[in-house]
């Protein structure tokens, strides 16, 4: 079996969440995913606090780790000042990592987002590039999105975005050297390799 507590002890946002964790249950209380699913960060930290390599192994493998909104409200109620989101983002990647994730159904939806959120970041340098959320790939949007597709370029820009512009702003226009660097950077931190890895996981 893999050491996977070694693998996490590498993730610094893994030790130090771990650390500062006193188990007091208030990110729960505010989680707004622990509402709707079962889901709960306390009690991730408190199995991991365990440091039981067969329980990680199962937590890996498991739906319970991909319910994690990462809205990162936990962090504003915690009283260590700690984000168990950012447990949760080490814990995904070691799922990633480790192939885990396709033993849970929640986990497999990684795929589909690898070949869609992960190919837009890969070639276009934006998770989300609006002129690729077309509303044929959506259809639970429903017809108000094929009305904010249609006019994207207008909607965007009255919400104070860039629309293929120059300078700042959302959607604006990525420079080749910024995406040059960008791609840079994908390529040396395993980012690329690993989401090419999911994309054809299937
Ligand atoms: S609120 Fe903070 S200290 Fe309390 S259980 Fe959550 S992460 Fe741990
Ligand atoms: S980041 Fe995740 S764990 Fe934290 S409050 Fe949001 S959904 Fe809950």
């Amino acid at each position: 079996m893999i050491d996977y507590i070694e693998r996490l002890n590498e993730d610094y946002r893994f030790c130090e969440g771990l650390k500062a964790c006193m188990n007091c249950g208030m990110c729960t209380a505010i989680c707004p995913a622990a509402a709707v699913f079962d889901y709960d960060p306390r009690k991730i930290c408190q199995i991991m606090q365990k440091r039981d390599n067969a329980l990680t192994e199962q937590l890996l493998a498991s739906d319970m780790i991909w319910y994690c909104g990462q809205c990162i409200g936990c962090r504003t109620r915690c009283p260590r000042n700690n984000t168990p989101g950012y447990i949760i983002q080490a814990l995904r990647k070691v799922s990633l990592q480790t192939g885990l994730y396709l033993k849970s159904a929640e986990g497999r939806k990684q795929i589909k987002i690898a070949k869609t959120v992960g190919e837009n970041l890969l070639t276009k340098g934006y998770c989300v590039d609006i002129d690729l959320v077309k509303p044929e790939m959506h259809p639970e949007q429903g017809p108000m999105w094929e009305w904010v597709y249609a006019n994207r370029e207008s909607v965007c820009n009255r919400c104070g975005g860039n629309y293929h512009g120059d300078g700042a702003g959302a959607q604006r226009k990525l420079s080749d050297e910024t995406k040059k660097e960008l791609f840079a950077i994908l390529r040396e931190t395993g980012g690329e390799s690993l989401i090419r890895k999911i994309q054809n996981a299937e």
